[in-house]
């Protein structure tokens, strides 16, 4: 295929596996263009592997949660949100070029679905950094002339870390690298919110959205305001759990717009924990 045509394919494809060897073919045309010294044309198909990287891991966070591997599905998020991010500096596809907007839309929904609250953090120090580019070495005051998110040669600039000294392990709530899930002993997380999306979602293309809205938690329907609260504080039930809003959890309502009513399985309101009984 040639350029031209890699871009239809990749602007059209609606399936569910990528044909495997345009990243080669990508490669090869690349090694041309930048022989020719076309920077630009090199660029272009650095954003052309990024779209088939994007897609390709979107593919792979779709199949993942068709076959219940979550936290497979967790981590490939992670990765085509990364790339996407990379190629966001250098190209506009808004009006969905190449289905992006809807894979962007399902980057941003997807992570909210998973039950995960707590990670792991490394902390550690950088003695080196070096440029992806030219290799030098780059310290506050020897720098190079590339920078950073930059494409040279249809590569883009990063820094590499060289020589890094672990420090230690915090756990956090908001991680920088999310791959960090801690999975406690004894508990098992409860997929029940992505199961049910996975009931409706027939297709990686197919759109959808949801609704969070703040419902009572069943225990507390019915509870009078001056009666002693249920979780066992000792005080009246206006003064805590109503008052905190304890007693409300997120009730999440998915929304399939293009789908016959008639097709979509409706589910009973459940309450679901992060963690399985
Ligand atoms: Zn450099
Ligand atoms: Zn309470």
């Amino acid at each position: 295929m040639n350029i031209n045509q890699i871009t239809m394919y990749l602007h059209q494809f609606k399936g569910t596996e990528l044909r495997s060897n345009i990243l080669d073919e990508l490669s090869k045309l690349k090694s041309i263009a930048v022989n020719q010294g076309d920077q630009e044309e090199a660029k272009n198909i650095w954003c052309l592997e990024q779209i088939y990287k994007v897609k390709n891991h979107f593919l792979s966070v779709y199949k993942n949660l068709v076959d219940k591997e979550f936290f497979q599905a967790w981590c490939e998020l992670e990765r085509a949100d990364i790339e996407l991010h990379f190629l966001r500096m250098h190209l506009d596809y808004t009006g969905n070029k190449y289905n992006l907007d809807h894979i962007e839309k399902n980057l941003n929904q997807l992570p909210k679905l998973f039950p995960y609250k707590y990670f792991s953090s490394r902390e550690s120090i950088v003695k080196n950094w070096t440029c992806s580019i030219c290799n030098n070495v780059i310290t506050l005051r020897n720098s190079c002339n590339h920078e950073v998110g930059e494409i040279y040669n249809g590569e883009q600039c990063c820094r590499i870390a060289g020589d890094i000294e672990f420090q230690a392990v915090a756990i956090v709530t908001d991680p920088f690298d999310k791959y960090g899930v801690l999975f406690p002993e004894g508990l098992e997380y409860n997929y029940a919110i992505l199961e049910n999306l996975m009931q409706n979602w027939t297709s990686p293309w197919e759109k959808w959205e949801y609704q969070i809205s703040r419902d009572l938690i069943a225990e507390y329907n019915g509870l009078g305001r001056n009666n002693l609260c249920l979780c066992n504080s000792g005080i009246k039930y206006k003064n805590c759990c109503l008052k905190t809003g304890k007693n409300l959890h997120d009730h999440f309502k998915f929304l399939f717009h293009d789908k016959d009513p008639k097709d979509i399985t409706n589910h009973a309101k459940q309450t679901f924990n992060s963690w399985k009984n």
